[in-house]
């Protein structure tokens, strides 16, 4: 699942700001954003490429990517489900996953499939392989 835009993270996003003050938010950021590769370009500063999410939250939503996760911790309040670490390799297979060649399609795909991905790490662990 790829990175929603601006606009359709944006008609998605809860009204309210995900953090009281700057402290929760750098803490939050600092842990996720810090080291996803959805940010990696504004850590180059190249500033026009950064995430659509951060800008809904610098704007006073809350994106529907966030689901609140522990409201104790300042570094884990939210889960990201857009996040992955800046060396994920991503996943096996392209996404979407295109039509089999030769299938006739019936009805499109699109409206049928999920609108974001699992929480999963994509990284190959040697100790999970069969
Ligand atoms: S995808 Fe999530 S964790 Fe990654 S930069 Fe965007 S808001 Fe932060």
């Amino acid at each position: 699942m790829s990175l929603p835009t601006y606009e359709e993270a944006d008609a998605r996003a809860r009204e309210g700001s995900p953090f009281s003050n700057g402290t929760e938010d750098y803490a939050w950021m600092g842990n996720w954003c810090g080291r996803c590769i959805h940010d990696a370009p504004t850590r180059r500063d190249e500033w026009d490429k950064g995430c659509p999410l951060i800008l809904i939250a610098y704007l006073g939503k809350t994106p529907a990517e966030w689901l609140e996760s522990d409201p104790l911790s300042l570094a884990d309040r939210y889960t990201c489900l857009m996040f992955r670490p800046e060396d994920d390799p991503g996943p096996d297979e392209p996404t979407p996953v295109p039509d089999p060649a030769g299938q006739l399609t019936l009805c499109p795909r699109e409206p049928y499939e999920r609108p974001a991905r699992m929480y999963a790490d994509t990284r190959l662990i040697p100790e999970r392989l069969p």
